[in-house]
């Protein structure tokens, strides 16, 4: 892992190159890669060749949605939706924005809504209401990971890729304060760093 770009970059030009040292590495890229196989064959499983109308959650779900989509065999529709719960630095979730005007009619037709990772289930849940309610012949939910004993809603995804600890995780499409989005791998950022506003500085500098 120490020859990897993220390590590897001049410390004087990413004076973040300490943090990712002290960020812990939960799911390599080919865990990931392992994972998005899984689910790809257990989302075919549950819909034969049914036409399939992924609707991804901007923004953290770009990655998983266009890797699993792409090992989807069958036909595949794609609209994403926007949601948004944290507030720059914050590492809880705030107020919840939603913005779901880019859906196309969804009337008859298969829908797997795709998240990043499922925490407390608010948006998941808020969603999953919105789109019940717009005629389509069924509505399951997807997310690459969920966090243990962090639910504060009933309901429970249809399929989970990975349980992870209740950790602040980055990467793979997942950030932190915007930054992060871009590693192949999740990574828990150290706690320590979150409380000093370490993990935010690199947010300017990388
Ligand atoms: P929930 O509504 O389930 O509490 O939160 C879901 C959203 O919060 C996710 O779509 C994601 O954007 C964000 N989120 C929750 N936990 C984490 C985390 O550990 N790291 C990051 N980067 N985002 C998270
Ligand atoms: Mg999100």
């Amino acid at each position: 892992m120490d020859n990897q770009w993220w390590n590897t970059t001049p410390s004087l030009s990413f004076p973040s190159l300490s943090l990712s040292r002290r960020m812990h590495t939960l799911l390599t890229a080919a865990q990931l890669s392992e994972g998005i196989d899984r689910l790809a064959r257990d989302v075919r499983q549950a819909y034969g060749d049914c036409p399939l109308t992924v609707v991804g959650v901007l923004t953290g779900s770009v990655v998983v949605v266009s890797d699993l989509i792409r090992r989807l065999e069958g036909p595949v529709r794609l609209s994403m939706v926007w949601a948004s719960s944290y507030r720059g630095t914050a590492t809880r979730a705030g107020r919840l924005d939603l913005r779901l005007d880019l859906l196309p009619d969804l009337t008859g037709q298969h829908v797997l809504l795709v998240d990043d990772i499922f925490d407390s289930g608010r948006t998941l849940e808020a969603i999953l209401a919105d789109l019940r309610g717009r005629g389509a012949a069924s509505v399951r939910s997807l997310v690459l990971l969920r966090k243990q004993g962090r639910a504060e809603v009933a309901i429970e995804p249809d399929f989970v890729g990975f349980d992870i600890p209740d950790l602040f995780v980055v990467g793979y499409g997942l950030d932190y304060d915007g930054a992060w989005r871009h590693l192949p791998h999740v990574a828990a950022l150290d706690a320590d760093d979150i409380a000093t506003g370490g993990a935010a500085a690199v947010d300017v500098l990388g």
